[in-house]
């Protein structure tokens, strides 16, 4: 059965970015059985129209000067809208758009959603093209006021009557269907979750039976990884067997991809859920460190956990799970470079003075009994392990990454300092009580690589001062 409450629209813009441009024109055509209600209105977009959209769609800033604000009329769009299926030409545009507006306004919206290029695609595969220009022409449609937002929602309808009536409601169902697929939430679970999970970024928690937690997850899309666990079409066995384990889901949203992927690291590594197996806690993190024992000689010595101090230089090379994993990545340097296992600490000789092991197959050049100059060795080790080098903190003291979502204009300040992720500040009240907190940064390598990759793409930071006394600083030095 197709859906029987059917709202086909159309949107005017000023111009193809959902983000920076806004709607001059709403129509719909709502459909209810029998029932027929048609609406539309201006809008004053607020800016300004691009002469090229003023010629492709004929609405002016003159018919808009007096037209009624978006934010005056989401209440009502909102209601004719609730219950409906939005049915739209290239409904990613149309839906994302109308989405946009609400959450300028903090609202939400959400509806079932049908693409009529999509349907169009599946229903005619033999067409090439699939915009409204080539349905008008291919399906005879009576065009009434093209590029006006109701004409061309009276368009869309049209199309719908017409693929109902031939190839028939069979056809036009099996053709929607995929564009509908509602996954089965598991008995236990509330269905409410379904129309309250947001499109927009953030952490989710897996409760299982008896409110274990059994996983933690992001996206930038919440909404669509959520129900992706429960859609049987889902390739991943794992992963829908997880979503019938689930009694309750939780969520917490963010401003963006960052503040997603620094929240998600550090609730794994505090609350240790079951099925998370890639990200656990990683006590044994350590990293080698060229420690000079005389002059010009310089000697690996792995350090660990809370030793590894990366706000300031320490030489330190490679981030390691284990001792076992850093000791083999040593071993494969030297063998590679014909370093001495011996002088680097990974093999003892029969007594001090004897050559090593490698020595005699010609692996070591001879830095064990003096045939190599130590000085010599120490070079060759350290231009060996120079590519792993962990990035020393540039900042000196504590940054704030500005994360913002320019549609919402909602920002997040992410506290980072040593490469720790101290806090995540939602205005900046809340920035000294995170450079106050006692909790002692923990570093780990996840947030080290999200980090070091995010910082490289230059955004915006604030620096911040270690004390109460914190200050803001609007520029950053990095750019330009
Ligand atoms: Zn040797």
């Amino acid at each position: 059965m197709t859906p029987d409450r059917l709202a086909f629209v159309d949107l005017e813009t000023t111009g193809a970015n959902p983000v920076s441009d806004r709607i001059t024109e709403i129509g719909i055509v709502a459909v209810d059985g029998d029932r027929v209600t048609r609406w539309n209105s201006l809008v004053n977009p607020g800016c300004r129209i691009p002469p090229y959209i003023q010629a492709l769609t004929g609405i002016t800033p003159a018919m808009v000067a007096d037209a009624p604000s978006f934010e005056s009329l989401a209440v009502e769009i909102q209601e004719r809208l609730a219950g409906y299926t939005f049915v739209a030409h290239n409904a990613r545009f149309d839906y994302g758009f109308l989405k946009n507006e609400f959450k300028r306004l903090s609202m939400r919206f959400q509806a079932d959603v049908i693409c009529t290029v999509k349907l169009s695609r599946k229903l005619f595969p033999g067409f090439h093209r699939h915009n409204l220009d080539s349905l008008i022409e291919r399906h005879g449609l009576h065009v009434n006021d093209r590029h006006r937002a109701l004409a061309d929602a009276e368009l869309i309808w049209q199309f719908w009557q017409q693929v109902r009536s031939h190839p028939g409601p069979e056809a036009l169902y099996e053709a929607i269907r995929y564009q509908l697929i509602r996954p089965t939430l598991p008995p236990h679970l509330d269905p409410g979750v379904h129309d309250d999970l947001p499109d927009l970024p953030g952490v989710y928690l897996f409760y299982g039976e008896g409110d274990v937690l059994l996983y933690i997850g992001k996206s930038v899309n919440l909404r669509q990884r959520v129900l992706s666990h429960f859609n049987a079409d889902t390739k991943a066995f794992r992963e829908l067997r997880l979503g019938q384990q689930t009694y309750r889901i939780e969520w917490r949203e963010t401003v963006g991809e960052l503040g997603a992927l620094l929240l998600e690291s550090r609730l794994i590594k505090e609350l240790q859920p079951a099925h998370n197996k890639h990200l656990r806690k990683n006590e044994e993190l350590c990293s080698w460190q060229l420690v000079e024992m005389a002059p010009g000689d310089y000697r690996p010595r792995l350090v660990f956990g809370e030793d590894l101090d990366l706000a300031g230089d320490n030489g330190l090379y490679g981030l390691f799970k284990s001792r076992r994993e850093a000791t083999l990545a040593m071993k494969s340097i030297a063998e590679a470079n014909q370093l001495c296992l011996a002088v680097l600490g990974l093999e003892k000789t029969a007594a001090a003075g004897r050559a090593c092991f490698g020595y005699q197959v010609h692996q070591c050049k001879g830095a064990c009994i003096g045939k190599e100059a130590i000085g010599m060795h120490s070079a060759r080790l350290m231009s060996a392990i120079a590519k792993l080098k962990l990035k020393e903190w540039p900042y000196g003291g504590p940054i704030g990454i500005v994360e913002r979502d320019e549609v919402s204009e909602r920002q997040d300040i992410h506290v980072v300092l040593g490469w720790c992720h101290l806090g995540t500040a939602h205005s900046e009240a809340d920035l000294p009580g995170i450079l106050e907190s006692r909790r002692p940064p923990v570093f780990d390598r996840d947030t080290y690589k999200l980090l070091t990759k995010h910082l490289a793409a230059k955004p915006r930071i604030i620096r911040l001062a270690r004390n109460a006394d914190w200050r803001t600083d609007k520029s950053n030095p990095d750019r330009d």
